[in-house]
């Protein structure tokens, strides 16, 4: 007998032939005296017609069926397994029956919450909803890699424990790290510039994120992952919006050529990248608010109320689901961001909005080290508190720029989600830290 283990993928090439399939349970029909399983494994799904010695298995269980696979136009995919011998390998043992596909169940009233359906996270997973959101997630990171390869970057990770903040230390975890008081990185923004700053020039990383912050919102978690790219000499602000619209792109059509079943099943339609607009916050808010900014009322950072509307204009007027804004205040961003030269109260910097809500933070950086030690200044900072980072600049750092994204919020909007929950595999917030 066959033992060699085959997928539901290889069935049209052993038509006639003795195999043995190996998954889960997902469905049984009984038609007359005839029982119908079928069977999931992770390249698909295959009928099996039980023989007469075969034990009607539980749901969810998972066997190692021993059969005949056979044509057949009842079937969905064009085959079944005529089984004559069934193992079950593990079955649902607690005595309760239980189905991962109503744990996951659209979210609707009545219906569990998303919270109810967070716990049972371990169980809800192994449905088709959940599979195809993780599947798509990966194809997301697998996307971003080759493009960025694509371009010259090189991946690169960087430690997630840190002595100092990005942001000089608020917004922190913090870790006993043996007789230290250590963080947990929020941000991997000081070893990208480093890195951009060697002659490898392009970089990104592909990491966890955490962030101290005790919001309750559909758009917050407090561990997510980063998508963070920095490169040296980008070609002005304009270059490195660029690079991450081109991005995106990439990410979407990658989705649409590998991921069409999923996003089918999902009923998620991508959103529309062409004709991105791009306003400065000035712009943005005499826009929102009918009023000039001037140098008595300057502008002040969207609210999330302001981002829906300005995503709302951008779909309305340009038929885009994105918008991009720039030229934020130096005083409300970080200190690496460089200011204009001819406006030093402007940074150079950008946010780029999808579908309501901000995905995405990036800029040109401080090269020089005079700007970088004026910019901590103001922001009542010590170039000291930075360790080896201002070393970076004071041997010589050539023009650098680039951006950070949350892989979860980008699946959230990609997807069409409510929340950024539905977009995270185990959700990590203020109350959740289980499963
Ligand atoms: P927000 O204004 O939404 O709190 P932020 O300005 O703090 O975000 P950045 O620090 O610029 O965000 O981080 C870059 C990107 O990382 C954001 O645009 C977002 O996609 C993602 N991100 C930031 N904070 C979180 C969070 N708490 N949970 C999930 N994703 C986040």
């Amino acid at each position: 007998m066959r033992q060699e283990r085959t997928l539901a993928k290889q069935l049209p090439c052993l038509v006639g032939e003795e195999v043995c399939l190996k998954g889960r349970v997902v469905s049984i029909r009984e038609v007359g005296t005839v029982r119908f399983v079928d069977l999931v494994d992770r390249s698909g799904r295959t009928q099996l017609l039980l023989g007469d010695a075969c034990p009607t298995p539980a749901l969810q269980s998972l066997l190692n069926c021993y059969g005949v696979v056979k044509t057949s136009s009842k079937s969905l995919s064009g085959y079944e397994i005529h089984c004559h011998k069934v193992l079950v390998i593990a079955a649902p043992g607690i005595g309760e029956s239980y189905n991962p596909e109503e744990i996951n169940s659209p979210l609707k009233e009545g219906g569990p919450s998303l919270e109810n359906q967070l716990d049972r996270k371990h169980l809800s997973l192994r449905s088709s909803a959940q599979q195809s959101i993780t599947r798509i997630s990966s194809e997301v990171i697998h996307a971003a890699g080759s493009f960025l390869r694509s371009r010259d970057f090189v991946e690169i990770k960087t430690p997630k424990l840190v002595s100092a903040g990005a942001e000089g230390g608020s917004g922190m975890f913090e870790v006993k790290y043996f007789d230290k008081l250590m963080y947990l990185s929020q941000s991997p923004q000081l070893f990208k510039q480093t890195m951009a700053a060697s002659p490898l020039e392009r970089v990104f990383e592909i990491a966890p994120v955490f962030r101290f912050e005790k919001h309750a919102t559909s758009r917050h978690l407090n561990e997510f992952t980063g998508v963070d790219v920095e490169f040296a000499y980008p070609d002005g602000l304009e270059a490195v919006i660029q690079m991450e619209i081109d991005l995106l792109y990439a990410i979407r059509e990658h989705l649409l050529q590998n991921c069409s079943s999923e996003l089918e099943y999902l009923g998620a339609k991508l959103p529309n990248l062409d004709n991105i607009p791009m306003l400065s916050l000035d712009e943005a808010k005499e826009l929102l608010t009918g009023e000039k900014p001037s140098r008595r009322k300057p502008a002040k950072e969207l609210t999330p109320a302001e981002e829906k509307h300005l995503c709302q204009w951008a779909r309305e007027t340009y038929g885009s689901d994105a918008i991009v804004v720039h030229s934020y205040p130096a005083a409300t961003r970080p200190f690496y961001l460089m200011p204009y030269e001819d406006n030093p109260r402007r940074s150079m910097s950008f946010d780029l909005l999808l579908r309501g809500v901000e995905m995405s933070s990036g800029g040109i950086r401080v090269h020089d080290p005079d700007v970088l030690e004026f910019n901590l200044k103001r922001k009542g900072l010590e170039t000291s508190d930075f360790g080896f980072y201002p070393e970076v600049f004071q041997y010589g750092c050539p023009p650098h720029g680039g951006f950070g994204i949350g892989l979860e919020r980008l699946v959230q909007k990609f997807l069409g989600f409510e929340n950024i929950r539905e977009a995270c595999l185990f959700v990590r917030d203020r109350q959740r830290l289980a499963p």
